[in-house]
């Protein structure tokens, strides 16, 4: 199967998985906001095999959520077939990161030989090229949105920040994604007052959660 009738095919489908995705970084942080993280990823085979995973913590470093899915795809299923896609809320790191476990999840895809990622928001602080896949980002807005603010609760904030400037911007509604995120973050730490920069919904929405609504 080429890649392109793949996506003709499921870009819905593809979309379907990340709002699971998402719905697996809200469950994490309600479970236990030390240990997991903020990204989910999946690796989807040409058989629809979903293996999907979130970010957690490991003795003070991150495992990647793309590489937490990887592992759990060789654990159940051993090699990654061709013509598989890894689908993430966030797209891959590549460069240098301190807290992270092992190698940049670019370089560990690299050698999967897996050549498409979909990703919920493409992080614009990630500039290493070394990436030999393609990153397709979805058209959803409410996904894009909600990854968006998820990616922006650990996001290099300076280098972010150009980006940052168009979703300033965006207009919100009552019940948009941005509050149920920032509600539930809140939730989670026991009702906190969150404060990102480029996200007053998700501020509301923290707000809401320590107000006990
Ligand atoms: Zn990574």
């Amino acid at each position: 199967m080429r890649f392109g009738e793949f996506k003709r095919a499921s870009q819905e489908h593809l979309d379907e998985i990340l709002v699971r995705l998402c719905a697996m970084v809200v469950s994490g942080q309600k479970k236990d906001p030390d240990r997991y993280g903020m990204v989910a990823a999946a690796v989807l085979d040409p058989d629809d095999n979903c293996v999907a995973a979130t970010s957690y913590n490991e003795d003070g470093k991150w495992v990647h959520a793309e590489r937490a899915a990887i592992d759990a795809y060789h654990s159940r299923g051993g090699r990654i077939p061709a013509g598989s896609i890894i689908i993430t809320t966030c797209s891959p790191c590549s460069e240098k990161m301190d807290d992270r476990y092992s190698e940049s999840c670019t370089d560990l895809i690299n050698d999967t030989g897996v050549d498409l990622v979909y990703a919920g928001y493409e992080d614009p602080t990630q500039h290493e090229s070394q990436a030999k896949f393609k990153v397709e980002v979805s058209h959803n807005p409410k996904i894009h949105e909600l990854c968006h603010v998820f990616a922006s609760t650990f996001m290099d904030k300076e280098a972010a920040q150009l980006d940052e400037l168009s979703f300033l911007g965006s207009p919100c509604t009552k019940d948009c994604s941005g509050h149920r995120a920032g509600y539930a973050w809140s939730q989670a730490r026991g009702g906190v007052d969150a404060n990102s920069p480029w996200s007053p919904s998700f501020n509301n929405g923290a707000r809401l959660a320590k107000d006990g609504k």
